[in-house]
């Protein structure tokens, strides 16, 4: 249940600087379960004042990622929406005008400091052991003045105006109060010299314009948060609800996820990177699952959750607040979880495009028919590839010494073969029902192990020395072939002892 009984309305904010991560995915995932929950809007606003960091191609990224995710927006750029436009690129105009009053109201001011005397300034603050900060020489400038100074062509900045006395509280959802001296908060830009604003400025104009009932964003946002508190405060606005998520741990749960580590956890074949676990084999259901748990829980036991699950039972009540180490093991297990949870098609529907990518042209009929062999093992769809990939050959040539049985020469094992050759070859039926018992009885009277007549058999019929369930994978290859293989097995072993 939820503590919310007003329809939400939630924005994922994204910057477009790079690939999205996971800590983003799961904020986006917690607005939509919100929005969804309440019965309100999810709101996709792309946030790219920092034209410095900008990256080509990472909002279509971003917009990618999310409907793999199944977080579907009701407003944003690509849909429009009564709020509009959704990206801070095209809202200069208002960030303007709503600096502009802030510096009428005496909260904000231009500051026309230069690059070099601002520098100046950093150093001596430097040598005085004190934090950087901006010193106030613009603070007092009438605006008068000021306009006189803008209106001749110098450049300049808007700042705010943070009180020198007193404190601040903000409330965070789960955190509470946060409380600071204004005197330890800088007068942050708002607006920069190319007259673009920054975060602290666009995010509450956009937030409050849009209507944000809750945001939900990264911890990095706390040492700021105060600010904003004093910025919707001056513009006498009402505040949303805040809820900051934890950062995320190295899977070594020592320290934050840093771009190395990223680097590294590629090597091992791991990413952070939504766009990679697709290819990967991942289902977004489980990515979703994994990345929900990590920073929110519905009790101590329970561990699957659907979207609609979690859209039933998430509440911020339950968000954690301290960081959490990403655990790629756990992924794997919510994998295997949710492939066995999909119905046989949906499964072979979502196997298929890596039998193609590895240059197969699976016949949907047999592709069906092998998926409830994998099902039951699989931890990644791409594993059904390197299981199964030989139903689509031709041919299948085994390594010789992979054919030879344990604690068997070569000969011996195809003489193995031999006998399972008469067995079978009798056979009316080629099914698991007729194949097993027959086979089985081979097995006493040849006086060795299932496990050593099964897996020359196994080797010689897959090609492969691991495979799913032999004799259902007999069945489906049919008794011709199966034949064929086997004789094959015969001659090939039979060379290696000349
Ligand atoms: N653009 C900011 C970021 O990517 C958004 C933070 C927020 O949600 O307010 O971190």
């Amino acid at each position: 249940m939820s503590e919310l009984n007003q329809p939400a309305r939630v924005r994922f904010a994204p910057s477009p600087t790079g690939h999205m991560h996971l800590g983003s995915a799961r904020t986006a995932l917690y607005d939509y379960l919100i929005a969804r929950q309440t019965g309100g809007q999810f709101i996709l606003r792309i946030e790219d004042t920092d034209r410095k960091r900008f990256v080509e191609g990472a909002e279509e990224e971003l917009m990618k990622g999310l409907r793999w995710l199944g977080l579907e927006w009701e407003e944003g750029t690509d849909v429009g929406g009564p709020y509009g436009p959704y990206r801070q690129s095209e809202r200069k105009a208002l960030y303007a005008k709503y600096a502009r009053q802030l510096v009428e109201n005496g909260h904000a001011y231009y500051c026309f400091c230069t690059p070099e005397r601002l520098r100046k300034v950093r150093e001596e603050q430097q040598s005085r052991k004190e934090d950087a900060h901006y010193d106030g020489t613009c603070r007092d400038i009438s605006l008068a003045e000021a306009d006189r100074r803008i209106e001749a062509g110098e450049k300049h900045v808007v700042r705010f105006k943070t009180p020198r006395e007193g404190t601040t509280t903000v409330h965070d959802m789960r955190r509470g109060d946060i409380t600071v001296e204004n005197r330890k908060i800088d007068d942050y830009i708002l607006v920069k010299s190319d007259g673009l604003a920054l975060y602290h400025l666009a995010v509450i104009v956009d937030d409050h314009l849009m209507k944000v009932t809750h945001v939900v964003r990264g911890a990095e946002w706390l040492p700021t948060f105060p600010l904003h508190g004093m910025i919707y405060r001056a513009f006498g606005w009402q505040e949303p609800e805040f809820v900051h998520l934890s950062v995320f741990l190295k899977p070594s749960g020592k320290g934050k996820m840093s771009k190395r580590e990223a680097g590294q956890l590629m090597k091992d074949g791991r990413s952070i990177f939504v766009k990679d676990f697709e290819d990967m084999g991942y289902l977004p259901e489980a990515l979703v699952n994994w990345i929900a748990l990590m920073g929110w829980s519905y009790d101590d036991h329970t561990e699957f959750f659907s979207m609609q699950d979690l859209i039933e039972k998430f509440s911020f009540e339950k968000v954690n607040p301290s960081p959490a180490a990403i655990n790629f093991t756990k992924l794997d297990h919510f994998n295997g979880l949710h492939i066995r949870n999909l119905s046989v098609s949906d499964l072979a529907k979502r196997i298929k495009p890596f039998f193609v990518k590895a240059g197969y042209d699976p016949d949907d009929e047999l592709l069906l028919n092998i998926t409830p062999l994998l099902q039951e093992r699989m931890r990644t769809l791409d594993e059904a590839v390197e299981k199964a990939a030989f139903f689509f050959r031709e041919d299948v040539v085994p390594l010789p010494e992979d054919l030879v049985g344990k604690k068997l020469t070569a000969n011996e094992s195809a003489d193995v073969l031999e006998e399972a050759l008469k067995t079978i070859a009798g056979l009316t039926v080629f099914d698991v029902e007729a194949l097993e018992q027959p086979l089985r009885n081979l097995v006493e009277e040849l006086g060795l192990k299932a496990g050593q007549v099964f897996g020359i058999l196994r080797v010689a019929v897959t090609g492969q020395k691991v495979s799913p369930p032999l004799f259902e994978s007999m069945e489906i290859i049919g008794k011709e072939k199966s034949i064929e293989r086997i004789m094959q097995g015969i001659a090939l072993l039979r060379e290696i002892d000349g």
